[in-house]
């Protein structure tokens, strides 16, 4: 690993030179506007930050601003429902690429309501399930949970996101009654969506994200406080999915181009693990055509690529 990792000064000039260059690259894609409230974002912002094992917080441009993290969340509701239910959750998600966008309903059909991994939205609402059905407040233990990774007290989920994803919410409702046609759901549909809702809404900034993260660069120990927040092989496993699923339907193009487990929101952020070292997080509204930001998606390839962090 290069020396630059282990020295602050360098690495946030490295970090200030990226963003520097997003936000002169031409202007490329659109914010999300199937969900209307993120379309209200300020598209010019771009952020990066970076949290190391050994407690270091790094960053450049907009890291400090919050923006909703929607489908990055998806991690934190799979790590509290894998410490619930432990394997049994793989009985009801499993850990295959699906092939297909994110919020795609034809596959789920053919694959009897079993949705192909956690990070696509049926996945993510067979999780928010588990948690409905194991948690008395599923609700507040996801944001003490959120909080205590960050270390942040302050840490919300954006109310007039969540609304707003409420009321334009159709295709998340079909997939969890499709699930409920095939008992894959067994709370109430509209609990879990509003669940599920309530996690992809939470809102917090680029430096927030990466610390809370760090425990899956970290063999599932906590950098900041030592606790162990998943076990070894789970934050391995973690991992594993992310590599080949987090990034939507270009995951294997990241794959080749970056090589890093990552997990991507339609709010504009792009998580990624570095193991054994860190955990990077990019923010920049305007997404391709896969959803991935493009401006965030410039910013982890050129900081990867010039610091060869490839896992592979
Ligand atoms: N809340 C979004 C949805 O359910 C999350 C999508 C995403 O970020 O991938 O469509």
């Amino acid at each position: 690993m290069e020396g630059i990792l282990k020295q602050p000064q360098n690495l946030a000039k490295l970090l200030q030179s990226l963003v520097d260059e997003a936000s002169k690259l031409p202007v490329e894609g659109d914010v999300a506007n199937y969900i209307p409230a993120l379309a209200a974002v300020n598209p010019d912002q771009q952020g990066l930050a970076v949290a190391t094992i050994d407690g270091q917080v790094v960053s450049a441009g907009d890291a400090t601003v919050p923006f909703s993290i929607q489908s990055v969340s998806k991690i934190f509701g799979l790590v509290m429902a894998m410490n619930r239910v432990g394997d049994q959750l793989w009985k009801r998600v499993h850990m295959e690429p699906s092939g297909q966008p994110f919020n795609s309903i034809v596959q789920l059909e053919w694959e009897h309501g079993i949705p192909r991994n956690p990070f696509i939205n049926a996945g993510a609402i067979v999780v928010s399930d588990i948690l409905a059905t194991h948690y008395s407040a599923c609700k507040t233990a996801l944001v003490s949970f959120v909080r205590q990774l960050a270390g942040c007290e302050t840490i919300y989920p954006d109310h007039e996101v969540y609304l707003s994803e409420k009321l334009h919410g159709n295709r998340n409702a079909a997939l969890a009654y499709l699930m409920k046609s095939f008992n894959n759901i067994e709370a109430e549909v509209q609990d879990v969506l509003d669940y599920y809702f309530h996690q992809c809404s939470l809102s917090m900034t680029c430096e927030q994200l990466a610390v809370s993260l760090s425990f899956l660069a970290n063999r599932g120990v906590h950098p900041h406080s030592g606790q162990s927040i998943c076990t070894r092989r789970d934050a391995h496993r973690i991992n594993a999915i992310l590599s080949t699923s987090g990034m939507y339907d270009q995951s294997g193009e990241f794959a080749f181009t970056v090589g890093l487990p990552a997990k991507s929101g339609v709010g504009g952020s792009i998580i990624a693990v570095v193991p054994n070292y860190g955990v990077i997080v990019a923010w920049s509204p305007r997404l391709n055509s896969f959803g991935n930001s493009c401006r965030a998606m410039h910013m982890i390839t050129h900081l990867a690529e010039r610091l060869g962090l490839s896992v592979y």
